[in-house]
Order: C-alpha cells, then structure tokens, then sequence
C-alpha cells in the first residue's frame, strides 16, 4: 500500500496564492547573505540564470559543469524557441491561456499551482533576455516576433532562428560571467558531482570529481542546488548531448530524494529516423517546423511498399494520394498537435503499413505548399540553418524542387520519425523547489515540477528559466533566512570522508571489474531494451520483461564490464561507466512507474488503456496523482508514495485536439 504524500503546497490556481506566499516568505537578511553558500550543480539555462541570480542577490556560489564551459551545457541544443504570454500577436493570449495550454498539454497531470506561477513569470523571462541582448527574431516593425508550437492555437514562442537555446545560454552566461568576474560565482568547469553530502539530514555538501586530474574534491555548502538536466540518454538513442546523464540525480534519489512520475518521458515526432546500428545520437528537426511543414504519409499501402523500396519517390505521390493524417484526425490542431499525440500518430500510420523510408519506420515532413505560398527565401529565414543541418545529415536538401503534377510544384520533403527527448519526470520539489532532503533543491529538467505527463514544445526554456531567473532565487531564502546562524560545516567532518570513501570504493568496483563488455555495448543494448518494453507502447506485460532484462544486463555489467585506463587524469570511459550504472537505476525506475500506473496519459502510453480511437486513456479515479519513488536498496523495488493533485482553476477533462 502506497504512502500518501503530503506535498505541504499552495494548491490551487493562483495568483492570489502565489501573491499571499511572496507576501509571508522568509527573506535573508542583505549582510546574512555575504555569509551564506550555495552550490549549484550545471550551468545549463536553469543552472546558469539562478548561479548568477544568486551571485547578484549577494550569496556565494560555487558553480560546477562538466563541460569545458558553461556555454557548452546541453541547453545550448535547443532550436525552436520559448513560450511567454505576452500576446504581441493580440491573439488572445494570456497568463491563464498559457497556464491553461500547459495543464491540459500535460494531460492533467501537473501541479497546478506551479503551473499558473511559470505561466505568470514567462513574460519576466523575455524582458530578461532581452535586456542581456538576447537577439529574438523582429517583425519588420522592431516587435518581437512569434511562431506557434504544438499544443497551442495561439502564436507565443519567442525564436532566435534555430538557435534559441545557443542564445539564451549566451544571456545567462554574459550574467555568470559578471558574479564571476565580481567574485560571488566561483566557476568549477570539468568537475562531476558524484555525491551529495547529508549532514543531521540536511544537504551540506557534495563530493565531486575532478574529470581531467581524476582527483575527488569535496564541497560544502549551506544549501545545494541540482540543475543538471534530464535522463533521455537512459535510452541510448536520444535527441539529447551525448553527456547528458542522471548520476547527480540519482545519488540524491540514493540518499532519500524522491523521484516523481519516471515514466513519463517524451517521444518528439519530428527527429532524423534511426538509419542503423552504428548509431549513438538522433537528430531533432525542431517542431517550430510543423509551423510550415505539413505531415503525411501516402494514402495507399502500394505507394508506401513503392517508396519503402524506393521504385517511387515522395514528389511522385500526388495531393490525392497524401495523408495528411494529423490534419484529418485533429482539424482543430492540425501539425500542431501536442508531441505525444503526434508521435503516437506516426507509429499507428507507421504500424499500418504505411511508414515509408526502408525501414518502414517514417513519414513526410513537407514544405511544398508553404514554399508554394511564400516563397523559399522566407521559408529559408524561418528554418535556414534548420535545412541545412538536415542537407549536411541526410544529403537531401529539403527545399529542392522536385516535381510538378498538374501545375502543383513538390519540394523534396524530410523523412522523419518519434525518437526520445526530453523527460517530465526526475527529481520530486515541493513548491520551493526542494526536494525531500532539507537544503537540497532542483531545478530545470531535473525536477518534475511543471510539465505533467507532457511537456509542450518551447515550454522547457521557461521552465529551465523561470526557476533559475525567478523562482529558486525567491524560495530559496524561506530556507536560507534560517542558515545563517548555522556555521558552515567543516569538510573534514565524518559525513564527508564517508561520502568520498563510497565513490572512491565505487570507482574502484568499476575498474576492478576487468570483463569484456565496452560501457556503450552495455548501454545500447539497455537502449534497445528501453525502447522495446517502456518506449511509445508499453504494456504491463512488456513490462515486467523488459525489468527481467535490465535485472540481467545489470547482472553483465556488475560483471562483465571493462573500463580500460586508471582513475588518475582523464578517464571518459570510467565517467561514462558511472552514468550507465546510475541510467540502469533510472530505467528500472521509469519501468516500476510505468507498471505501477494502470491508465496512459500524455507521453506514458500503456496500450491496454487507449480509446477506440488510438487516444490515451486516462484513469482520474484512481490514478490522480503524482507518483514518488523512494530508494530501497539496489536490486529491491522502490516504495511508491503519492501526492495527491487537487485543481481548483482548471476542470478536469479528457483532452480534446480535434475541434
Ligand atoms: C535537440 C533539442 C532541442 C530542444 N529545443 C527546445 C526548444 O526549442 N525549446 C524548449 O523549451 N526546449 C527545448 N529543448 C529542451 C531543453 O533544451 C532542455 O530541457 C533544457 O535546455 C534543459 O536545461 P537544464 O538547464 O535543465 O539542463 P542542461 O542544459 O542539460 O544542463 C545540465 C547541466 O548540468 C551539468 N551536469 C550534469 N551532470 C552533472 C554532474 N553530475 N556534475 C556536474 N555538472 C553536471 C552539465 O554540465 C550542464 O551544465 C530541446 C532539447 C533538445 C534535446
């Protein structure tokens, strides 16, 4: 029998709740502030904005990323844009049509409160960023301009080309760059966090190892903030930076952190296909590309063997025979239809037979009626850089004209299909952003806060800012205010030399194993498993085989593994085997959570609970709740706690894309 969590929040919609919090909240002292440390772990855009919100605001911060500077965090990725509320387009948008979007885009599966709090502070972020510098894309006026993205009939997300995240990183960082340069940011680039440190149950401290001597460091703190990204990469094949992994997360989770909602995680219906099994990164084509692009797969089963056997090409395929399947299943939406049920749409077409590309495994992504009606050279403004990188990838430059049937010009199309990228889930915040361990926060894709069962496109970048720029720095002080009369603890405490002497003993574990098996033929095949039982169709069948499997490859890797070099300097391989033994923890997570929740709900999809028309099923009766996963010890199954979800603005309701 599950515990009930008592999540100790604001519930309900808010701003009245939000404006009564500000009002109480505990705020520190400016001079108490000079005495007070604070770790913050990444320096992606969550990592980056609160380390220098928090540098500005008077605190001390030690900052840690393991890339060779901040501006290479995984953040930088992120092509499309990021949503605010401000309504330039006089659309009708608004801070509750934006907290709206979200809450039903997430299948009712969020905080609402949090959820109206990030709606509210979007438009701070674009002021911001604007202020940094950060160059938005104008109209010809000097406004700022606007795309649309899934899940919204509104025109919200803010664009830099296809380069929005390399640009707002380069904001964050031009504000770190000051807190370091004025000496409140201390910048610890290359370092890994292997270990958070708990002192009389508080988070005082983490362990972490130095990636290019080898050596392990150790760090305390009067508080400590994870900011280090989400778990894609359990699946192997993913859309995220080949280093982004969840060992900060995971030993937080080992040390009585809760893990909220694993299971969900998202399949984006716009990436490269998989084109075979040499194959350690996928490739997204930003979904600001179903703006424009129109999406389809022929209408008829011989066209789609023709094309899967190449004896015909796309452009050959007249208008009558396409599908634009998105647009005759959801009018209302179109190609802007929410991920999930854009993905899942893929791989029903995609099941039927109608896949093409010679694995059967894709569908069009096609531009000709947007280069028809606007021409290429504003098609080429919007996506440039876009159709390049998918030329240089596939060698297909998707605004080639191809054809002409009946007057109708075709432009060669992308071919694309669902791949893994980006996950809901992760560590469990109350309203704070703390986690269950006292002093210990987290922030950006590494928490579960927002996003319910599926985040909507351009919504991360909010999230990952709103918590560093806005939120974090706020609630942070309800626990700091009583920090300072506390000393900074000494680092030669008893806590600290355990913590040292298990990642000491662990790493030794991994090099003493000496077997045969490289870590990514481990972690391709634990990939190949994700995908297979707790990918875009699970069953609880599926399921329970796939935790048999990870319960045996774990077995191989404890045993069979080899890390060739030594743990003095640089070592990747040793890193990279610490990320597989925490992503084998994650994995099984994520298959309990999906086994444990009877129902489908935005990105986690059990085939046995799906309507008559394909759609996700879900169960409000019974599973209304956040799922919370406590560590038992490795090989024992997590206990599950719940946080019961109470809306008060929003009525709950089955989504509705169609009308
Ligand atoms: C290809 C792609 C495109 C995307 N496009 C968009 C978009 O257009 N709009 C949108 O809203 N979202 C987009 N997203 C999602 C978004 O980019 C991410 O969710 C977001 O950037 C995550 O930011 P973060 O700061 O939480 O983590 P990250 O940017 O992943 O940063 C993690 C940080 O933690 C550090 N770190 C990790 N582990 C450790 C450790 N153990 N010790 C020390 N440091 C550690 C890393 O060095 C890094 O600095 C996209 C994602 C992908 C993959």
């Amino acid at each position: 029998m599950a515990k009930v969590l008592d999540s100790k929040i604001p519930v309900g919609p808010v701003p009245e709740k939000w404006k009564e919090y500000k009002a109480h909240q505990r705020l520190v002292n400016p001079k108490n502030k000079l005495k007070l440390d604070v770790i913050v772990v990444g320096t992606g855009l969550a990592g980056a904005s609160a380390a220098a919100s928090l540098g500005e605001m008077g605190f001390n911060v030690i900052n840690l990323c393991i890339q060779d500077s901040p501006r290479r965090a995984h953040s930088i990725a992120a092509q499309g844009g990021i949503n605010a509320a401000k309504c330039y387009q006089n659309d009708g948008d608004s801070v509750y049509r934006l907290f709206y979007d979200t809450v039903k885009g997430g299948d009712y599966r969020a905080r609402e409160a949090n959820v109206y709090r990030l709606a509210e502070v979007s438009n701070n972020i674009i002021d911001q960023c604007v202020a940094q510098g950060v160059p938005f894309a104008r109209e010809y006026g000097g406004m700022l301009a606007n795309r649309s993205f899934g899940g919204a009939q509104v025109s919200r997300t803010f664009y830099a080309k296809g380069q929005t995240g390399q640009q707002l990183l380069l904001g964050a960082y031009s504000s770190l760059s000051c807190q370091v340069q004025a000496g409140k940011v201390k910048l610890y680039t290359r370092y890994e966090m292997e270990d958070v440190v708990i002192v009389d149950g508080r988070a005082r401290g983490i362990i972490a190892k130095n990636l290019v001597t080898g050596k392990l460091e150790r760090f305390s703190a009067n508080a400590v903030v994870i900011a280090t990204g989400g778990y894609g990469n359990t699946y192997f094949l993913s859309t995220n930076a080949m280093g982004c992994n969840c060992t900060a997360a995971i030993q937080c989770y080992r040390k009585g952190a809760l893990m909220a909602n694993p299971s969900y995680v998202q399949i984006h219906p716009t990436c490269i296909p998989v084109h075979g099994d040499k194959q350690s990164k996928l490739t997204l084509m930003s979904e600001s590309l179903r703006n424009d692009g129109r999406i389809w797969v022929p209408k008829k089963l011989e066209d789609a063997k023709a094309l899967q056997t190449d004896a015909k090409k796309p452009w050959e395929i007249p208008e009558e025979d396409r599908d634009y399947y998105l647009e005759r299943r959801y009018p209302a939406f179109g190609n802007l239809v929410p991920r999930d049920v854009a993905s899942r749409a893929a791989k029903e077409r995609c099941d039927k037979g109608f896949g093409v590309n010679n694995t059967g495994l894709a569908v069009y992504l096609d531009f000709s009626e947007s280069i028809n009606r606007l021409g290429i050279d504003v098609i080429m403004q919007r996506y440039g850089n876009l159709f390049e990188m998918y030329e240089e990838i596939t060698d297909v430059f998707p605004g080639e004209l191809a054809n002409e049937i009946n007057g109708v010009k075709y432009y060669k199309p992308m071919m694309i299909y669902p791949a893994i990228h980006y996950t809901m889930g992760g560590i469990w915040v109350d309203y704070e952003l703390q986690t269950t361990i006292p002093g210990l926060f987290a922030i950006g894709e590494c928490n579960f806060s927002d996003h319910g069962a599926n985040r909507l496109g351009a919504s991360a970048l909010m999230q990952g800012l709103a918590d560093g720029y806005f939120v974090l720095p706020y609630t942070i002080q309800n626990y700091l205010a009583d920090q300072s009369v506390w000393p900074k603890v000494s680092t030669d405490r008893k806590e600290f030399d355990e913590a040292e002497k298990g990642v000491n003993a662990e790493i030794d574990r991994l090099l003493g194993i000496k077997g045969k098996r490289s870590v990514d033929s481990i972690h391709k095949e634990l990939g190949h498993i994700m995908w297979e039982y707790v990918g875009m169709g699970r069953t609880a069948e599926g399921l329970k085989i796939g935790l048999k499997k990870m319960h045996e490859l774990e077995k191989e890797f404890d045993t069979n593994l080899f890390v060739p070099g030594s743990k003095e300097g640089l070592n990747v391989e040793l890193d990279k085997a610490i990320h597989l033994r925490d992503f084998f923890t994650m994995g099984q997570l994520v298959a309990f959570d999906a086994l444990s929740r009877n129902e489908s709900c935005g990105g986690h999809f059990r085939e046995e609970y799906q309507t008559e028309e394909g759609e996700a099923k879900r169960d409000d009766e019974h599973y209304f709740y956040v799922g919370c996963w406590e560590y038992k010890g490795k090989g024992n199954e997590p206990e599950l706690t719940k946080e019961p979800l109470e809306y008060e603005a929003i009525k709950v309701q089955t989504r509705n894309y169609k009308n």
